[in-house]
């Protein structure tokens, strides 16, 4: 038994409704879920958040996602779906065990309220110009 809950799933220390399983990710229902069908997917190696992912880490991850949406879409014809992945307390991360949530959409007061206020006064087409900038020189 390990600290994070997650490692414990992944072992099966502590009960879980797993959906899918391979040699790298496992996923399983989210217990408190905002909609109908809310799924998470984890890799089995504990990596806190995405920053601490490898690039084929990730794509093992997101390699599953279609064939779950697929799954969900199936069985409960969900008007759409969310992929939520949240990385830090501020971005409400409150499991350190990089997961990207499933989120089945009936419609847009379902239970997920994704708050999303454009800040265009601040980030204006000269200002989005040099934040390209800066980031452009990080990823070379
Ligand atoms: P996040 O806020 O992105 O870290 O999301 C963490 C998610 O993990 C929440 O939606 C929780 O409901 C879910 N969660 C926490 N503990 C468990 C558990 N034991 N089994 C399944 N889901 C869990
Ligand atoms: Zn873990």
């Amino acid at each position: 038994m390990t600290s994070c809950i997650f490692c414990n799933i992944v072992e099966g220390s502590i009960p879980s409704e797993k959906i899918y399983e391979d040699e790298h990710v496992v996923a399983f229902m989210d217990i408190m879920p905002v909609t109908k069908g809310h799924v998470l997917i984890i890799p089995k190696t504990h990596r806190e958040n995405l920053y601490e992912m490898t690039s084929e880490e990730a794509a093992q991850v997101f390699s599953v996602a279609p064939k779950i949406a697929n799954a969900l879409k199936e069985e409960f014809a969900p008007a759409g779906l969310n992929v939520l992945q949240n990385n830090g307390a501020p971005a409400g991360q409150a499991v350190f065990h990089f997961h990207m949530h499933l989120i089945p959409r009936y419609d847009r007061s379902d239970g997920f309220q994704p708050q999303w206020d454009p800040q265009t006064d601040t980030f204006t087409v000269e200002r989005i110009k040099e934040i390209a900038v800066g980031i452009r020189k990080k990823l070379l």
